[in-house]
């Protein structure tokens, strides 16, 4: 509701109450506006899927973990954490930098697409490195330094395995709507 008053144009001031501590008022209200263009972006827009029966990581720790390591570089981007490769890349491609799990392993993508594998517990620490990279010399020098043939294939691997392993219908959602059919049958 306050986003779209905003995004019209009206309201000169916003003030967020959360049950948090102030400092987390002031980022979200920093955050509202510049997710609308309507502040200068100086800090990262850490985004992160909602999760679902796909996911390869807990996604709320790993990305709590991620802003916080992020909070004070001071980075213009925005930052994907994604919870599986199967549909990672591709949800999150309109991202600057994101990484998605799969087979204990993270997937970093710049822009979509595939740039390096690392093992699942250096994906934060190794999302931090792209993202300075990036804000540094930007994203077309940190496709041009990355070996994105190698990084696909390694993607498209785990990929593939994850499909095999969970199937088309990761989430059950044939049964879950037999299920909520015969509830209401
Ligand atoms: S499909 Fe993968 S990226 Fe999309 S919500 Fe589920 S876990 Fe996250």
């Amino acid at each position: 509701m306050i986003g779209s008053l905003l995004a019209d144009g009206i309201g000169d001031t916003i003030r967020f109450s959360l049950t948090a501590d102030p400092v987390e008022e002031a980022r979200a209200g920093r955050v509202l506006l510049e997710s609308f263009g309507l502040r200068e972006r100086k800090n990262v827009d850490l985004i992160a899927c909602p999760s679902c029966g796909r996911a390869e990581i807990d996604v709320i720790e790993v990305a709590s973990r991620a802003r916080d390591a992020l909070a004070d570089e001071q980075l213009p981007l925005q930052v994907a954490v994604m919870g599986c490769v199967v549909n990672g890349p591709g949800e999150a491609r309109d991202a600057d930098l994101g990484i998605a799990a799969g087979r204990r392993r993270g997937h970093l993508f710049v822009k979509g697409q595939n740039v390096a594998v690392v093992p699942e517990d250096e994906m934060v620490p190794t999302l931090v490195d792209w993202a300075r990279f990036i804000a540094e010399h930007g994203a077309e020098a940190a496709l041009a330094r990355a070996d994105t043939e190698v990084a696909r294939r390694e993607a498209e691997k785990d990929r593939a395995e994850l499909l095999e392993i969970q199937g088309d219908d990761a989430n059950a959602s044939e049964q879950r709507v037999e299920l909520i059919s015969q509830r209401f049958d």
